[in-house]
């Protein structure tokens, strides 16, 4: 095989992300740390001297999606010999080199710790004919995991803030893919957020699996979105997720004082029963957990809340699933993102007694979803008439004619308007609701951007 660096200047990766945030932070990653060698990524597979399918693995439909889409790019590697094939991720870290087995055809088998390494990698492939696993798990961030250039990545990108996870909820597979709880140090991530401003980044959303138990450099979370507000061109500030147990009165008030935090709050109740709480190990009651709920309410009522469910966890009686759904009827979330229980490798729940039946999982969540669909399209009416903030994205995907941004709480609208408001904040009226957007009328740009 010949040395990719030498046969051609431009090369071309062919990426596909399956999964949470963290996995498009790590695509975006990959992709920073191959753009200083030239190179670009490509939609179309057939054209790519480089394919990687960055994988998730939290639910199993994900993880069989990812050995049939590996079928499809086997015959690519027959026509193009120096193709090289990688996966990476939850599924890489779990499956390590049995991937390489089940698929003779893939080079490298890459988990979430070891992304930094790829460049390395593609060398020892293309040189050595080498097939590579690499899944150590690090208890410590090691130097320039994160010192990646950033590919045009619009006007919003993601910032890692800190990876993996100590909590164990008894259905999550998070602890043993990432690994244990690290933060970033506050001076790296901010570094990161100016690059970002500096390539036209407008909003930025600060992730990891439990953002509330960040802790690096000193800080605390509260004081990192401090900081990360403070930097000249970030209008807006995310983070995502929050877990019940751990989201502090500090951070809550903090919303008063910093208007570059966007009015939306990620809280993942997962289930409105104490008994079913229990056995996730979810660390709080439902009544703690509607507690912070209201309180979140009380001090802001324009603020959206969206959670996540989980039905037909083992053991999930009928009256268990009442009590989530009463959950869902008296917070009235502005969305949801549920799902039926699957059981994963290694975790305590997969071994419990009292598997629900897949019939019932699938009738708990269609009454789920369709009672949210009505809960969201009652929301959003609540905005009609009203003028709202809308960071602008660009172009509007459904009609060319309009453009498209998105609300502090999160609200996609569409509003006819010039394309070169772009980046810029603008005020806009609530005309129409729809079930998953609004349309609106510009009222006024706040300002100009500064993409040009
Ligand atoms: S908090 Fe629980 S559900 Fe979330 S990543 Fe950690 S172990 Fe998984």
């Amino acid at each position: 095989m010949e040395n990719l660096s030498e046969r051609h200047e431009e090369k071309f990766i062919f990426l596909e992300t399956f999964g949470c945030q963290m996995n498009e932070n790590d695509s975006d990653r990959m992709l920073g740390f191959l753009k200083d060698i030239k190179y670009t990524r490509t939609d179309r597979p057939e054209n790519a001297d480089l394919i990687i399918i960055n994988t998730c693995s939290i639910r199993d439909k994900a993880e069989q999606k990812v050995y049939s889409t590996l079928g499809r790019f086997r015959e690519l590697k027959k026509e193009r010999p120096w193709l090289i094939i990688g996966v990476s991720g939850c599924v890489a870290q779990q499956e390590g080199a049995a991937l390489l087995k089940r698929a003779p055809y893939l080079d490298i088998v890459l988990g979430p710790h070891n992304i930094h390494k790829l460049k390395g990698y593609l060398n020892e492939v293309s040189l050595e004919r080498k097939r590579v696993v690499s899944t150590e798990l690090y208890d410590s961030i090691e130097f320039g995991e994160y010192s990646y250039t950033p590919v045009q990545t619009g006007i919003k990108a993601f910032v890692s803030i800190m990876r993996g996870c100590n909590n164990f909820c008894s259905y999550c597979i998070v602890p043993y893919t990432r690994g244990r709880e690290v933060s970033r140090q506050v001076s790296d991530i901010v570094e990161e957020v100016v690059r970002l401003a500096r390539s036209g980044v407008k909003e930025v959303t600060l992730i990891g699996q439990n953002v509330n138990s960040y802790g690096g450099g000193g800080l605390e979370f509260p004081g990192l979105l401090r900081e990360v507000a403070r930097v000249a061109c970030i209008e807006r500030v995310r983070f995502i997720t929050s877990h019940p147990k751990d989201i502090s009165e500090e951070l809550i008030y903090l919303f008063k004082y910093e208007p570059k935090l966007c009015r939306h709050i990620h809280l993942p109740a997962q289930s409105g029963s104490d008994e079913i709480l229990k056995r996730m190990r979810r660390g709080y009651s439902i009544e703690e957990y509607r507690a912070k709920v209201e309180k979140i309410k009380g001090l802001y009522p324009d603020f959206a809340i969206t959670t996540d469910i989980i039905v037909g966890f083992p053991g999930e009686s009928d009256l268990d699933f009442e009590r989530t759904m009463e959950l869902i009827e008296s917070v009235r979330f502005d969305n949801i993102f549920s799902f039926m229980y699957s059981p994963r490798p290694k975790t305590k729940a997969a071994v419990m007694d009292g598997h629900v039946p897949l019939e019932i999982r699938s009738e708990r969540l269609r009454i789920l979803q369709e009672k949210q669909r009505d809960i969201t399209l009652k929301r959003s009416l609540e905005l009609a008439g009203k003028k709202v903030e809308v960071l602008v994205e660009g172009r509007s995907k459904g009609s060319g004619l309009e453009i498209s941004g998105r609300t502090s709480c999160n609200r996609i609208v569409n509003f006819p308007g010039p394309e070169d408001l772009t980046g810029c904040l603008a005020e806009v009226v609530i005309t129409d609701v729809f079930p998953n957007s609004l349309r609106g009328e510009l009222v006024k740009p706040f300002g100009r951007n500064n993409l040009n």
